[in-house]
């Protein structure tokens, strides 16, 4: 199960989420507006970003591009989530440095299971019948 930091401005959208991926086994962060989403990116070491990318004070394609652009962060999955269904928010989402894209209201279980190939990518889990190495 992954950390997961949640960049949402909306609070019924932030707990739902929150609350459902916490039901599934995963721990979350959740960060309120850009700046506590940038900063939480540091301090909480997340495995996968979900960002809203219409926030408050900076959007969450300033914060993608910021944590894309530095090598602590740039590894760190990022799934941008927006109401618009529009190619081009898609396009510039993944410009930006998004790894995936979610329109809302969120399809739950299509949502799921891009974390788990995402966050599988990030950390891959041991082969069947190794022993104990992993890497750090
Ligand atoms: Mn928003």
């Amino acid at each position: 199960m992954a950390t997961l930091l949640i960049v949402e401005d909306n609070d019924l959208n932030r707990d739902m989420l929150s609350r459902r991926l916490t039901r599934r086994g995963h721990t979350t962060v959740v960060a309120r507006d850009g700046p506590e989403g940038l900063a939480k990116a540091y301090t909480s070491a997340p495995d996968l970003i979900l960002m809203d990318m219409s926030l408050p004070v900076m959007d969450g394609w300033e914060v993608t591009r910021r944590l894309k652009h530095d090598p602590a962060t740039a590894a760190i999955p990022i799934v941008a989530l927006t109401a618009h269904a529009m190619a081009e928010d898609k396009a510039s989402a993944l410009l930006a440095g998004c790894d995936e894209f979610e329109t809302k209201p969120v399809d739950f279980e299509r949502l799921l299971d891009k974390i788990d190939r995402l966050t599988a990518r990030a950390a891959p889990a041991p082969l069947a019948g190794t022993s104990r190495q992993r890497t750090p």
